[in-house]
């Protein structure tokens, strides 16, 4: 509430204090950073505001395998999630182009799988030439240290860090120096651009993979603090299971119909760890292909994800919506942009709701929110990350938090001239042309 004499800020807890301030900053910050000689006092229009978020999920995820970010950036970008009140960070941190998080029990990881060959001259789904030279080495990864700095920095602004190690799919990475854990025990380089299909997934028929993988998981669990888990599950080309004499024996003796079965059982042993650590799973919607795991979340991402969502929901499981035409930041924002894929325009982000219309009351109370996902594929800079994911991460954290009643897509232009006038004065790249 803002009088003529004064501010008063309530909330139930904490993080409600500091999203009252990011409010604050928002009528306050233009004011500050745009001048270099403040007149005080600033100015305030007295007014009243009763708030409260939507959705208890509120995330923008990071894909930092395709192309790697150093801390500081991080920090950078859960800044730019806290000032829009967004309370999860969504750390994609493997893939098929590079290992980035220390785990002590295998250097290796990130000592080989953290690198690949250097072809960032060339565009990323033409990197697949092996007589290429390439120009030296490109990578990078996180050390354990710098992982909790990052979990300590988020947690002050209120934002659960979320880690995604990536199985038994985009997992080549891996086996350049790991080729034990693959079907064919084929060593392989890390993918330097493009990979598909991602045929050279985890083996599901040797126990050592388990091992590994666990392994690899408990120490992930002592850095990050946060209750769910991503494990990936997306896009596993079952090719080399079908042929593997190891996956099929596995098939055979745990009596499942097919690879899609085996997916599945691969995913349970994984929550099945993980709920033994008091974890919970997350997973991309395709862990629901050959049986859904209870008690898994499910992170519905395929075409408009309702019909996904409605599959978990109705098992009981709990759903978070990233479908990729609406909250894939890597889409383009008007045709003559550069960018992935199809157009994904401010308006079409603002106006998604992540509620499917026929759900009742009670399969919606199982949507825990939504996020947007920024994968970078063709994001070689801090700076394009920025601009791809700036002002659609406005428009994410108003569909997150506003109810659909207070919604008002006008209105939200209005504010968002003020939001980018501080994105400018932070020197923070966006896009203008919105
Ligand atoms: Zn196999």
């Amino acid at each position: 509430m803002v009088e003529q004499d004064k501010i008063i800020l309530a909330a139930e807890a904490a993080n409600g204090i500091f999203y009252g301030m990011q409010t604050l900053l928002q009528m306050l910050l233009a004011e500050i950073l745009g001048n270099s000689k403040i007149d005080l006092p600033l100015q305030i229009p007295c007014c009243f505001i009763e708030d409260k978020p939507r959705f208890g999920w509120r995330g923008m995820h990071l894909d930092v395998s395709r192309h790697f970010f150093g801390i500081n950036f991080i920090k950078k970008y859960i800044d730019l999630l806290a000032m829009h009140k967004l309370n999860v960070f969504h750390w994609h941190l493997t893939d098929d182009n590079g290992w980035r998080i220390e785990i002590k029990k295998y250097p290796e990881l990130t000592k080989t799988c953290g690198w690949r060959k250097n072809l960032e001259h060339l565009p990323w789904n033409v990197r697949d030439n092996p007589n290429d030279p390439g120009n030296g080495i490109y990578g990078g990864f996180y050390t354990q240290k710098e992982i909790k700095e990052i979990v300590k920095y988020a947690a002050d602004r209120f934002i659960i860090v979320v880690p995604e190690i990536e199985m038994p799919g985009h997992s080549r990475e891996v086996f350049a120096a790991f080729p034990q854990f693959s079907c064919r025990g084929e060593k392989l380089t890390v993918a330097p651009g493009g990979y598909w299909p991602n045929v050279d997934i985890f083996c599901a028929g040797k126990d050592e993979t388990f091992e590994f993988l666990k392994n690899i998981l408990l120490e992930v669990i002592e850095l990050f603090p946060s209750q769910y888990i991503h494990i990936g599950g997306d896009e596993a080309n079952k090719t080399r299971w079908k042929e593997c004499p190891f996956c099929q024996q596995r098939i055979k003796d745990e009596k499942l119909k097919d690879v899609k079965e085996l997916q599945s059982w691969f995913i349970k042993q994984i929550a099945d760890f993980l709920q033994s650590k008091n974890k919970k799973l997350i997973g991309w919607d395709e862990i629901i292909d050959g049986g859904l795991i209870e008690d898994a979340t499910v992170m519905c991402w395929r075409g408009d994800g309702i019909e996904a969502a409605k599959t978990a929901v109705q098992k009981g499981c709990d759903v978070i919506m990233c479908p990729n035409p609406y909250l894939y930041f890597d889409w383009k924002q008007n045709e003559n942009d550069k960018g992935a894929f199809g157009v994904t325009t401010l308006e079409k982000v603002y106006n998604y709701d992540p509620v499917p219309q026929d759900f009742s009351q009670t399969e919606a109370r199982h949507i825990l929110g939504a996020q947007g996902n920024v994968w970078t594929e063709w994001m070689p800079s801090e700076a394009s990350v920025e601009y791809m994911a700036l002002p659609r991460m406005s428009a994410l954290a108003e569909l997150t938090w506003t109810f659909l009643e207070n919604k008002n897509y006008p209105d939200f232009l209005k504010r968002l001239d003020k939001l980018v006038d501080i994105f400018s004065l932070k020197k923070i790249n966006f896009n203008s042309e919105f």
